[in-house]
């Protein structure tokens, strides 16, 4: 059989959608793998290019295809590399290579490169805090704010000072007229002053920090590249030791890349890598366009810088001499793609540092089960922080049962309790935190008089509310009409829970009328950087309260914060999701983590309505080994991940009736598969997708489960050949519900 190769001549987005093909010949064809440049012909000319697919279909006329010449060997290119892990990943989650690829490469821009800008202060210290105090009474808080950064530290990229700090350049050209300032583009930009005090900056690792390094540096000097699992407390100086190994790394001529979720990416964070390393570092997020993303592309290239500090997609950046890759709070969700490839950045970050010889360390003070699963079983190297900096104390958590608030009179979202506890930091001038869990709000029903939570029978999940008065299953699609009384208790206070954040700050507001509130959620925070700005106000002390969801448990330290109240905890706990449990101890213990990191200990009040569920109780006492083996138990005895591998297949038409007997023709078609793997491996469904319908679109999905993995890419690989009407998407281990 004759196989062709897929050729893009440059590496760019636009190019992709239209390779030139050629034959493959005998003599080339152990040589020819997706990711290696040639040499074929071209008109009258030989062009070089990258192989981008191996196929057995032609596209034109067989004898209209031209060989390939010739392999081009030597130093390998960095786009070959991600060129061949786009077609790992193709491989592995099951998508065309042109998705692969447009995940790993940028979109090429011809426009003039970005200049990078940096702003100076030029002001001693003393003269600047003299102007900050005069900036503070005449209230111009926005110049006040870019002066006290300065202050901190002299020298800053503008893009952060723009972007993060949320600062016009109007503003800086004014501190530019007041000659505070000096504005220099990179090219001018030469300052050997300002790296030596950013090394004075460093900050002196504790023993247990130093072991950590110490250990991960002993594997690296002998060239033994592993994956890591740095758990650490929160507060435990996990960003320090990030940031030396970092610099060790640097040392030996390697580049790093630290992925952080967006969300924690705060300008308290980017600013301790620019202390540190100043302008070799660069940072991407997802609100650059086009041509920032390239600019970005190519100074990593072109080894002006060796640091990229970003969210997922940061793990393309084309390092070629790739030695580290961070992946902070491992256990976050965001960290797996929503859309083909959906692939998880850990995996993809485990692939390319074999590719180039790199290591890789996750972080976490709640590792993802899967990661410390991985540890156990010594894949990864487990290595761990149990105590906070300078030994300040974990905060002391308490439990309020929200059932025993309603049954002695008390409706309120604030418990009598945590309504004292408040007063009182009013009253001491200290700051409090009120996290609204509202991850998955996808409308479970509950008594709030007793807790009961309606599940499926079949499926341990609960059962989600739809239209016309039913719950159902997500999982196997078991539906019940929603029950007038709990079927526990009989009592009539069985609802949908939903409170948002709005609601809560105006009870808040009404119960302390003094008190300054902020609040933070998807609608305070959809202006750009308003985000940036809330945090900044709340870290200046401008309010008492802030209000807020996920958003307010990453990536800041509030010295002031001495109070955390979790309002209404077990909202994750009933999503119909197998990771309820994981992702609410999660959220917990990070919410927890705000509390107590100045010098005065933290409080934290859990109000739940599952008071004495394991995940609720494990958080409480922070005790993440013992959540670890109740957690674990489970998934063994249900089969889910990570004890065994999990595939879901999610078919959509929108054509119901073709959709359900295509859905019902894969399935047997998947038995038949499996018929000799009955042991090992199981098939469910199908069954409605979470969200059964999307714009007229209709969802189904099939799971499979087995503990071999690759019994389930070679499903996924024999089912992408097989023809189908609907569209079909897969997903490895998801980290939602689907
Ligand atoms: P984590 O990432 O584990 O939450 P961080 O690295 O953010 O912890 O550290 C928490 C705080 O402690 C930060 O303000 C940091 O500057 C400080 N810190 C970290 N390591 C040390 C150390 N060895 N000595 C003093 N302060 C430290
Ligand atoms: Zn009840
Ligand atoms: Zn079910």
């Amino acid at each position: 059989m004759t196989l062709f190769a897929n050729v893009i001549v440059d590496i760019s987005i636009e190019k992709l959608d239209r390779p030139f093909q050629y034959s493959i010949p005998d003599s080339l064809a152990d040589r020819i793998h997706p990711g290696v440049q040639i040499e074929a012909p071209f008109g009258n000319r030989s062009i070089k290019g990258y192989v981008i697919e191996i196929t057995d279909t032609p596209e034109i006329e067989i004898e209209r295809i031209k060989p390939i010449t010739g392999v081009l060997s030597g130093s390998v290119a960095m786009e070959s590399q991600l060129i061949e892990l786009a077609a790992w990943m193709r491989q592995q989650y099951g998508s065309t290579m042109n998705q692969a690829l447009k995940t790993v490469l940028p979109v090429k821009k011809k426009t003039k490169p970005v200049e990078r800008k940096w702003i100076d202060r030029i002001a001693t210290e003393e003269e600047s805090r003299k102007k900050l105090a005069l900036f503070e009474t005449k209230h111009a808080t926005a110049k006040a704010r870019l002066l006290r950064a300065l202050i901190e530290e002299p020298h800053i990229e503008q893009s952060l000072i723009t972007g993060k700090l949320n600062i016009s350049t109007a503003t800086i050209k004014s501190l530019e007229k007041d000659g505070l300032i000096e504005i220099s583009s990179e090219r001018t930009y030469r300052n050997p002053v300002a790296n030596l005090k950013r090394q004075g900056k460093q900050i002196a690792l504790n023993q247990n920090q130093q072991a950590v390094v110490d250990a991960i540096m002993a594997d690296y000097e002998m060239q033994k590249y592993g994956t890591y699992l740095v758990k650490g407390v929160t507060g435990s100086g996990k960003t320090e030791v990030y940031m030396e190994l970092i610099a060790k790394v640097l040392k030996k001529g390697k580049q790093a890349i630290v992925l952080i979720p967006e969300i924690a990416l705060t300008y308290q964070t980017v600013m301790r890598f620019y202390n540190r390393f100043g302008d070799r570092v660069s940072i991407i997020n997802s609100r650059l366009s086009d041509g920032e993303r390239y600019d970005q592309y190519l100074r990593a290239k072109n080894h002006d810088v060796d640091i990229i500090i970003g969210p997922r997609s940061a793990l393309f950046a084309p390092f070629d001499q790739l030695g580290l890759i961070i992946i902070d709070e491992e256990h976050e969700t965001s960290y797996k793609s929503e859309n083909a490839p959906r692939y998880h950045a850990r995996e993809v970050a485990i692939k390319r540092a074999q590719m180039s010889g790199a290591s890789v360390v996750l972080g976490s003070a709640t590792p993802s089960l899967e990661s410390y699963y991985r540890a156990k079983e010594g894949d990864f190297k487990l290595l761990e922080l149990n105590q906070r900096v300078e030994e300040k104390p974990l905060p002391s958590c308490e439990i309020i049962d929200l059932r025993e608030e309603l049954h002695s009179g008390n409706r309120s979202i604030l418990s009598r309790r945590l309504q004292a506890l408040m007063e009182q930091r009013l009253e001491r001038g200290q700051q409090t935190m009120l996290f609204l869990n509202r991850r998955g709000l996808s409308g479970f029903v509950s008594c709030r008089s007793c807790g009961t939570v309606i599940k499926c029978p079949h499926c341990d999940v609960s059962l989600s509310q739809h239209r016309g008065g039913k719950l159902m299953c997500h999982y196997c699609g078991y539906e019940i009409q929603q029950p007038k009384v709990c079927p526990e208790c009989g009592s009539k206070y069985i609802m949908g829970f939903k409170a948002g954040t709005q609601k809560v700050e105006e009870m808040v507001q009404k119960r302390f009328p003094n008190a300054r509130i902020l609040r933070m959620d998807y609608d305070t925070t959809r202006t750009k950087d308003s985000y940036e700005s809330i945090l900044n106000a709340f870290g200046n002390h401008e309010a008492d309260i802030l209000i807020g969801t996920q958003m307010i448990v990453k990536g800041h330290d509030f010295a002031n914060v001495t109070l955390v109240g979790i309002l209404a905890a077990d909202m994750s706990l009933n999503v119909a999701d197998f990771h309820g449990p994981e992702r609410t101890f999660d959220l917990i213990t990070q919410a927890a983590g705000r509390a107590g990191r100045g010098d005065i200990p933290g409080q934290v009040v859990i109000q739940t309505y599952s008071p004495d569920h394991y995940a609720i109780e494990t958080a409480k006492n922070q005790d993440y080994e013992h959540f670890y083996e109740m957690e674990i138990a489970y998934r063994r005895l249900m089969n889910y991940p990570p004890v065994r591998n999990m595939l879901v297949i999610q078919l959509t038409n929108e054509n119901e009736e073709i959709l359900n007997t295509e859905a019902e023709n894969i399935k047997i078609y998947i038995d038949k598969m499996l018929v000799n793997h009955r042991k090992d491996c199981m098939a469910i469904g199908p069954a409605d997708a979470g969200i059964a319908k999307i714009n007229d679109i209709y969802r189904k999905v099939i799971y499979i489960k087995s503990e071999k993995e690759d019994l389930l890419v070679a499903i996924k690989d024999r089912l992408e050949r097989k023809q189908a009407i609907s569209n079909i998407q897969y997903d490895f281990n998801p980290v939602s519900g689907f």
